[in-house]
C-alpha cells in the first residue's frame, strides 16, 4: 500500500501530519488513561507509524499477529494530527512493551 503523507487540521495545533491510531489511543487523549501504545515498524520516512493500544495489540495476537475485520472493527482506526500523536505516545508509553518483547 502507498500512503501519501496527508494533513489534518488539528483543532489545537493547526495543519499537521496525518497519523492513523486505534481509537482507545484517541480516548486516552480524552481521559488521561494510558492504554499501551504499540507500532508498526516505522517506514523509511515516517517517524510516526500507525499505532494501536495493548487491547488492540491482544486482539491481534489472538488471530496470530495479523490484522482482520474483527480486530480492525475493534481498533476502529482514527486520524489524529502529528502532535497529538506525540502526546498520545508520550502519555501511553509508560505501559509500553515493543512489539518484539510480547513475543518472549
Ligand atoms: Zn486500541
Ligand atoms: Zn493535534
Amino acid at each position: 500500500m502507498n500512503k501519501t503523507r496527508q494533513y489534518v487540521e488539528c483543532c489545537e495545533h493547526g495543519r499537521q501530519h496525518a497519523t492513523y491510531v486505534c481509537q482507545h489511543v484517541v480516548q486516552s487523549l480524552q481521559d488521561d488513561v494510558p492504554r499501551g501504545f504499540l507500532s508498526a515498524e516505522p517506514e523509511a520516512d515516517d517517524e510516526r507509524p500507525d499505532s494501536w493500544c495493548s487491547a488492540c495489540e491482544e486482539m491481534v495476537n489472538k488471530t496470530g499477529g495479523e490484522w482482520n475485520d474483527e480486530s480492525d472493527e475493534f481498533a476502529g482506526v482514527k486520524l489524529i494530527c502529528g502532535a497529538c500523536y506525540d502526546r498520545a505516545k508520550e502519555l501511553n508509553s509508560g505501559h509500553t512493551k515493543k512489539w518484539w518483547q510480547l513475543w518472549k
